[in-house]
């Protein structure tokens, strides 16, 4: 060992210059959740489950999204709809219920890609912490996107979660 080796003195002034040029750098962590980074377009999220314009529910219940999904994620049950409920549901049969359980779910999209009545998008959010598992089983009232004719400002928002222009 040189002398200046052994003193350590050098290496500890340079280890404390390194320490304190990190002061000046731009800090690469964001204070979540007040502060959230921009996803890219490709980001896929949690799913909604859409709406049409009159406000009604677009699934049928048709399960192709439960067969394409390789993580067996979703689970359904179909209904009819019954007379006087035309304003509720778009079409003759819709899922009473519908759920997700965000634990298997892999966000792969294949749901989305599969659904024939654009019923399922998956959005640019991510699903929230939760101490409990079943708080992470999303059923069709946690993913029904909010109705545009009630609630035009929540369907606004929701809507702008979803990386693409959404029918
Ligand atoms: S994103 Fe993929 S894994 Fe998740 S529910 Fe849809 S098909 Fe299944
Ligand atoms: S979300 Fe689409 S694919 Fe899935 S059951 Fe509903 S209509 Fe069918």
């Amino acid at each position: 060992m040189t002398f200046w080796e052994k003193i350590y003195l050098p290496s500890i002034f340079k280890g404390m210059a390194i320490t304190f040029s990190h002061l000046f750098k731009k800090r690469p962590t964001i204070k979540y959740p007040e502060q959230t980074r921009t996803f890219p377009a490709v980001f896929r999220g949690v799913q909604i489950l859409n709406r049409d314009e009159e406000g009604r529910e677009r699934c049928t219940a048709c399960g192709l999204c439960a067969v394409a999904c390789p993580a067996e994620a979703i689970t359904m049950e179909a209904a009819e709809r019954q007379t006087g409920e035309e304003h509720l549901y778009k079409e003759e049969k819709y899922a009473a219920k519908y759920e997700i359980n965000m634990l298997r779910c892999i966000f792969c999209g294949l749901c989305e890609e599969a659904c024939p009545k654009d019923a399922i998008y998956l959005t640019q959010t991510f699903a929230p912490a939760n101490y409990d598992r079943k708080g992470f089983i999303y059923d069709k009232q946690d993913l029904l996107i909010p109705n545009p004719v009630t609630q035009p400002e929540e369907y606004a928002k929701a809507k702008g979660t979803i990386g693409k222009e959404i029918k």
